[in-house]
Order: structure tokens, then sequence, then C-alpha cells
């Protein structure tokens, strides 16, 4: 069902809330932007500035890791200052009474962790961009390491122990997806009795397969999103309408 205004959606929701044992949320960048990171494909969204940097381009170009930390770098101040927003404080309040074991995020911006999720309990498909690691032996680095040493040398530092490039800690095109977190969002999909995609164009696979496997496993699927995904049609219930005024009823202080 397709709710066409706001009201009657956020009812519909609240009633699958409340009839929900298990309800597992899926979120994209669409939940961030009232934070004031923009998205990937909207208008004004970071695709419409940079064309992204391919993992392969980035192990083998010194010129890519510089533009990559460059672009990452002009994103601090940004990411620095978001604070959790509506949607994300209304999925804290649910996780907090008990009814969401876990969150999966396609999200990179700590958001989730910062709203009060345990870190353990935030799925990450696409990583972290608030730290880096090296793409070799995995030591963590904090983003001021990498700035002080590129700011001193003039390009992107490689790892101190190992010699390979340190890349912030997320997943680029072209990179494996991370097995550990791919293999509990599938067990999270398949385990729940309601899911709920929120702010996610739903075009960025595997990442866009989970609705369709919690669906298939018997979950009912919400989606939320203020334009129309491929997936709409199987949803139980689709609302598109800003995430922040849909999930905003649901925050609890
Ligand atoms: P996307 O940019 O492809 O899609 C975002 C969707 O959210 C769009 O369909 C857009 O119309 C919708 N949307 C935006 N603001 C909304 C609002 N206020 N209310 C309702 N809908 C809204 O993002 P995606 O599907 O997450 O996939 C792209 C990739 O972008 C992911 O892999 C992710 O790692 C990366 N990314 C993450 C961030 C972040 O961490 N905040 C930001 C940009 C990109």
């Amino acid at each position: 069902m397709i709710s066409s205004d706001l009201r009657s959606g956020v009812e519909r929701l609240g009633d699958l809330i409340a009839e929900a044992r298990v309800i597992v949320p899926f979120t994209g960048a669409g939940i961030s932007t009232e934070t004031g990171i923009p998205d990937f494909r909207s208008p004004g969204g970071l695709w419409t500035r940079n064309r992204p940097i391919p993992f392969d381009e980035f192990v083998a170009h010194q010129e890519a890791r510089d533009e990559s930390w460059r672009r990452r770098f002009a994103m601090e101040e940004t990411f620095a200052a978001a604070r959790p927003g509506r949607g994300h404080l209304a999925l804290a309040a649910l996780y907090k009474a008990g009814k969401i074991p876990a969150i999966i995020t396609q999200n990179i911006d700590n958001l989730h962790q910062a709203s009060g999720f345990a870190a353990d309990d935030v799925i990450e498909l696409h990583g972290n961009t608030t730290y880096a690691r090296c793409i070799g032996c995995e030591a963590r680095y904090e983003l001021q390491w990498v700035k002080s040493r590129f700011d001193e040398h003039g390009y992107a530092p490689d790892c101190s122990a190992c010699g390979a490039p340190v890349k912030t800690a997320t997943i680029s095109f072209g990179q494996a997806m991370p097995e550990r977190e791919m293999q509990r969002a599938a067990e999270l999909s398949q385990h729940c009795d309601l899911f709920i995609a929120i702010g996610s164009s739903l075009v960025v696979w595997p990442a866009a397969g989970f609705p369709l496997m919690a669906k298939h496993a018997g979950a009912r699927l919400v989606i939320i999103n203020n334009e129309v995904t491929e997936h709409d049609s199987h949803a139980d219930l689709v609302i598109h309408h800003d995430i922040g005024e849909t999930l905003g009823p649901f925050v609890r202080n």
C-alpha cells in the first residue's frame, strides 16, 4: 500500500511497529540529509559533484589516494558537526525499548552509534568514514594522524607498520563487501517480522537485496523514502515523505 498522506502513513506505521516483535531497520543516506550530510543521488548530492574513485584506482595511484583524502578532508567540517536527526533518534528509542536487536546501514557517518546504538549492533555494510584503516594489515588510524602527515608531506601517507595505503574505513566501489557484516545482515533480515528500509534509493547491490530477503522470509516490509524505489511494489507500506517528519512522532525522550 502506498500511503499518499503523511498522517495515515504514520498511523499505519505505528500499528505495524506495535504488532511487531522483532524490527530490523535498514538505512541509507536519506536518513542523514537532515543532519547536513548530503546523500549521493539527490540533486546537489555528492555524485553531482564528484565521480567516485574505485578501489583499484585508489590502490594503484598515489594521485587517486591524494584526491580521495582531499575530498574527505573537505567534508570533515560537515561530518564533525552532524548530530543524530529525528530518524536516528526514533530508531534509537525502539532499540532501547527492545524492539530492534540491531540495525543494518549503508551509511558511513557513525550517527546510529551517536544516537545510542551499541557499536556492535550497527551492521555497517559500507564501513565507516570517521576513522581510517591500512588496506594491508588493517591497522586503525585516526583521521587527524592522516591529516597531519598529509599536510606535512603533501601526499597521503602509507601505514607505518606495513607500508600499504591507508584509506577511510569505508567500502569503495570494486572493494569486497565485509563478510561478517553481510552474514549478520542476512541473519537479521531472515529473522525479523518487520523490516523498515529508510532513505535508501535501493539501487546499490548487494545491500539492496536485504529488504527483498526479509520479505521472502515472511517479514512485513515498509519503505520510507521521498522518491519511488524499485522495491516499492514488494512493500506492505510505502511512505513517500520526509524521513524526519515520518519518524519524528516515534522519538521518545
Ligand atoms: P542514495 O543517495 O542512493 O539514496 C538516498 C535516498 O534517500 C534517495 O532516494 C533520496 O531521494 C532519499 N532521501 C534523501 N533525503 C531524504 C529525506 N529527508 N526524506 C526522505 N527521503 C530522502 O543513498 P544510499 O541508498 O544510502 O546509497 C548510496 C551510498 O551512499 C551508500 O553506499 C552509502 O555508503 C553512501 N553515502 C552515505 C552517506 C552517509 O553516511 N550519510 C552519505 C552519502 C553517501
